[in-house]
């Protein structure tokens, strides 16, 4: 058979954080990296999260402690990394008497969150004296027994996804957009892929094919031979509302009728509302709230905030789907940790990255590289991803 050169030495399918962390770190290790993205930088999941950069409090009720301690690690070093883009906001938490977590295991929850950040300052946190309850936006206080304030981090996802993809290109990736990906044929030794871009279809030899399609990323496999397996997955949708900027303080509530979790979140100069966990199926650009989402969430807000009129018209919404391991029962305990496969078997040129966190992107990308390196050749790392800043997309 004759052989052509290799062209690259990773090619990465979307350009959402998971796209954009793992082209970071393979540029940074010294590879030649090429991005394909069908649309926009982070046009999907990665412009439609809660904006949090964040150790999921919530995680340690499902035990996932590895998992908050990296978001932890890794929020301490973006806001190192990313001053402009990701900030320090204090969160409030209200506990009612009906409330399903007392306030026992929220201080339980909040002293595990310290000690997994390794007691980083940003992690201290306290009780309002009942004085200061006046200053939070009229919550309701009949029943009300204390609230916590803690801190987590805010960003702009998609600019921060957008920065990544930046310092990826400064480090020498190339970033071909809008191009879709069409198929491959994976080899011992190689992977050819081919691509449509501008119109015209490309074709290019890699050692490695990234899979991070996001919701795409099943659908795509498909178009693979031979085709890697992969774990089942579900899709599950997030809506969030954009309301006018009615809160001035930031709340992580307890939904009244299921207890899951609610965040109240001024941003960029709205309160964003959400997030709801709806199975969803079929194409992924269909993904929209739906009106029993908007009203579940407008719910928890009256609850709340009793005096509050927010017409359900004043409310712009955006939603995006989750990538979770299929599994019975409700998705709000399923594990957030990202599903990373290399196949197919005989070959493992194809590396499949889906689910995770925004805030784990760097670390998940790291390690990604780690699984893919036996497969790749030897370069020189030009980079650290642990000291490289990032700063607005120009
Ligand atoms: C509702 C919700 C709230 C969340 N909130 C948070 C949060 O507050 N904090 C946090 O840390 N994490 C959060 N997450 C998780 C986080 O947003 C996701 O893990 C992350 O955005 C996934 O990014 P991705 O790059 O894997 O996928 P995506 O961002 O969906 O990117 C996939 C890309 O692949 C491209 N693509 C698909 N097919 C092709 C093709 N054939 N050719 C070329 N390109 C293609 C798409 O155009 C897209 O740009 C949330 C997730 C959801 C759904």
């Amino acid at each position: 058979m004759q052989t052509s050169p290799m062209n690259y030495d990773i090619a990465i399918i979307g350009a959402g954080i998971s796209g954009a962390g793992v082209a970071q770190a393979a540029a940074a290790a010294g590879y030649k990296v090429l991005l394909l993205e069908q649309t926009a930088i982070a046009c999907a999941t990665s412009r439609s999260s809660s904006k949090l950069i964040h150790g999921g409090l919530r995680y340690l009720e499902s035990a996932q402690f590895s998992l908050v301690r990296e978001s932890l690690h890794e929020r301490a070093l973006l806001l190192k990394l990313a001053p402009e883009l990701v900030k320090l906001a204090p969160l409030h938490i209200p506990v009612y008497q009906d409330s399903q977590r007392s306030p026992l295991m929220i201080t339980a929850g909040l002293s595990l969150y310290r000690l997994l950040s390794g007691f980083d300052a940003s992690t201290r946190f306290s009780r309002l004296t009942k004085s200061q309850w006046p200053e939070l936006d009229g919550i309701r206080t009949d029943h009300l027994k204390t609230v916590f304030r803690y801190q987590e981090a805010q960003t702009d996802d998609r600019a921060l996804t957008a920065a990544v993809v930046q310092s990826a290109t400064q480090l020498g990736a190339e970033l071909a957009m809008p191009a879709t990906f069409i198929g491959a044929e994976t080899a011992p030794d190689y992977c050819d892929l081919r691509y449509r871009l501008n119109g015209r279809e490309q074709q290019a030899r890699v050692a490695m094919l990234v899979n991070c399609a996001g919701p795409w990323a099943s659908d795509l496999n498909r178009l693979i031979t031979p085709t890697p397996t992969l774990p089942e997955v579900e899709l599950i949708q997030g809506a969030h509302l954009l309301l006018p900027p009615v809160l001035q303080h930031h709340y992580y509530l307890e939904s009244p009728s299921d207890g899951r979790a609610v965040f109240a979140l001024p941003w960029q100069g709205k309160l964003l509302l959400g997030t709801t966990e709806t199975p969803h199926t079929g194409d992924p650009n269909e993904a929209h709230c739906h009106p029993h989402e908007a009203h579940y969430l407008l719910n928890v807000l009256k609850h709340y905030f009793p005096e509050l009129h927010v017409l359900p018209s004043s409310a712009d919404s955006f939603a995006g789907l989750r990538v979770l391991p299929s599994a019975s029962g409700n998705a709000f305990g399923r594990s957030r940790e990202s599903i990373m496969e290399l196949g197919p078997n005989q070959h493992n040129r194809v590396l499949t990255l889906m689910g995770g966190k925004l805030t784990t992107y760097r670390a998940t990308a790291e390690q990604a590289l780690r699984r893919m390196m036996p497969q790749l050749p030897e370069r020189k790392p030009q980079a650290d991803t642990r000291t490289l800043t990032l700063t607005p997309a120009n």
